[in-house]
């Protein structure tokens, strides 16, 4: 059935949440501390939250409000693999493979642990994070990244989607041995209310305009409302990195990455396309779509397309284009036709930034101030790990070596190559011609007749 997307929601923050009705006092006059954190999303809150462990003078300085940026608007799928292609990622990297798997597999460790210990509401089941094929030349990059993954000590279980309990749909998979999925809106909200409540200063409403050093070493951070003079910084803007001067020539470009949800579903349709494990699932294109059911009996489906941002500032009251939800409901219906009823109720989008290599990044600038780009859609987990790491190098130059795998002493990033508008048509276009050929409609058919039967018997 095509929907009239005028019927659709669709807004400029998330679906997951709604903004926080106790916003957090702006910066006004001069504020000093011992360190500035800029930016409050996944990133900067595991940075503040462990500098304030530390006991350091922490503040936090957030434009809108902690949750704002990406981390609220993902897909909320804890990842222990690295994001990105891995065989890709092997070629061009093949020394720093095992350090990225070795940290996105400690990474979603972390992040439950932070969960568990800090007893966030967010609906985290740990039930893994399947790379899932529609089709066998698909199957194939599963089994290559699977070993990939394995050599370099990674953790992840391959079979066909009967022995995973992934969809029919699909021809089979892997299933990450670590990490699972979550309600990204309610974990900011957990380690937002964390945040407030510890000893480090939360400060909301307050755009970071400049950031300059002072001959006398401290970093000044101009604000609307005033100042924040600090002895040590922090960036932690992800996709709006590249507002200030004092940031490194390409160290990320921002894209802007959207999510659909469907209306409920009735538990026993899900059940019935085989997705017994109800984990997560990434198809293997170029550029990925992403399923996953939801504690309120939903399915989110991401990805398909992005867009690129080309010139800072981003523009904030971004929300989908009514054109690109269509499509993600369009694949939707085409993984799943036997759901071809179910409706998209809501979507929106979000700013992430993507680095030339696909590799997290951190390093310094000058002597006193630390930025990182934990990213290209594996951020969830990474950001926080990666930000709790620079909180200890902040204090007493610690270098964990999850760390000193993704740490740049010298900032020079290569050019990005297909990211333009054309490149990343092209990219998709590659997608839909394989669709063309690889026989997943038939095999997306036969899961349905199989689900109507699964159900007529129930
Ligand atoms: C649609 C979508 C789906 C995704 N799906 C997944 C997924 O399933 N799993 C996964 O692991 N990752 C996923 N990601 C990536 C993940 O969300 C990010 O990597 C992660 O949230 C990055 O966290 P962050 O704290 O670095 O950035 P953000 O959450 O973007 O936080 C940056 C913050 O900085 C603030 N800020 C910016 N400029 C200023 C300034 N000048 N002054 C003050 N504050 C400022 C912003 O308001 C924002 O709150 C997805 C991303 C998107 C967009």
């Amino acid at each position: 059935m095509k929907q009239d997307m005028t019927e659709v929601e669709l807004h400029t923050f998330s679906g997951w949440i709604d903004p926080p009705t106790d916003l957090q006092p702006a910066v006004a006059g001069e504020v000093t501390c011992d360190v500035a954190v800029i930016g409050g999303g996944v990133g900067g809150m595991g940075t503040t939250m462990r500098l304030a462990e530390r006991g350091q003078d922490v503040a936090l300085i957030e434009a809108e409000f902690l949750g704002y940026g990406s981390s609220s608007r993902n897909g909320g799928h804890i990842s222990g693999a690295p994001g990105g292609d891995l065989r890709m990622l092997k070629l061009f990297y093949p020394k720093q493979m095992k350090g990225m798997v070795v940290l996105a597999d400690h990474a979603a460790e972390y992040l439950q642990g932070k969960i568990r210990d800090l007893d966030i509401d967010c609906d985290y089941v740990p039930n893994g994070l399947a790379m899932v094929a529609v089709s066998p030349i698909q199957m194939l990059r599963v089994k290559a990244c699977a070993a990939i993954l394995r050599s370099a000590g990674g953790r992840g279980k391959v079979g066909t989607a009967e022995e995973l309990g992934i969809p029919r749909a699909f021809m089979g998979g892997m299933i990450e041995g670590v990490g699972g999925m979550l309600n990204p809106g309610k974990m900011c909200r957990g380690l937002r209310a964390n945040l407030i409540a510890s000893s480090a200063r939360v400060y909301e409403q307050t755009k970071v305009t400049d950031v300059r050093r002072r001959d006398d070493g401290k970093v000044v951070l101009t604000t609307p409302g005033g100042t924040v003079v600090a002895a040590k910084v922090v960036l932690s803007t992800n996709a709006y990195s590249g507002e200030w001067d004092i940031v490194p020539e390409r160290l990320s470009i921002p894209a802007y990455l959207i999510e659909a949800e469907t209306e409920p579903i009735d538990p026993k349709r899900i059940e019935a396309l085989g997705w017994t494990s109800r984990t997560g699932v990434l198809s293997q294109h170029q550029i990925m779509e992403h399923f996953r059911v939801t504690e309120r009996g939903t399915i989110v489906i991401g990805v398909r397309r992005v867009q690129r941002g080309t010139s800072y500032p981003l523009p904030q009251d971004k929300a989908p284009d009514p054109d690109l939800v269509k499509e993600l409901e369009h694949a939707f219906h085409t993984r799943f036709p036997s759901l071809s009823d179910v409706r998209v109720a809501q979507a929106w989008g979000g700013w992430m930034a993507i680095t030339s290599s696909w590799i997290s990044l951190a390093g310094k600038l000058q002597d006193n101030i630390w930025y990182s780009i934990c990213c290209n859609g594996h951020g969830l987990a990474q950001a926080p790990y990666i930000g709790s790491l620079i909180a200890d190098n902040v204090v007493d130059g610690a270098m964990h070596e999850d760390l000193a795998g993704i740490w740049l002493d010298e900032p020079k990033f290569p050019p990005f190559v297909l990211m333009g508008k054309a490149g990343l048509r092209t990219i998709w276009a590659i997608d839909r011609f394989n669709d063309l050929f690889n026989g997943h409609k038939r095999r997306a058919r036969r899961a349905a007749e199989a689900a109507n039967a699964a159900l007529a018997k129930a």
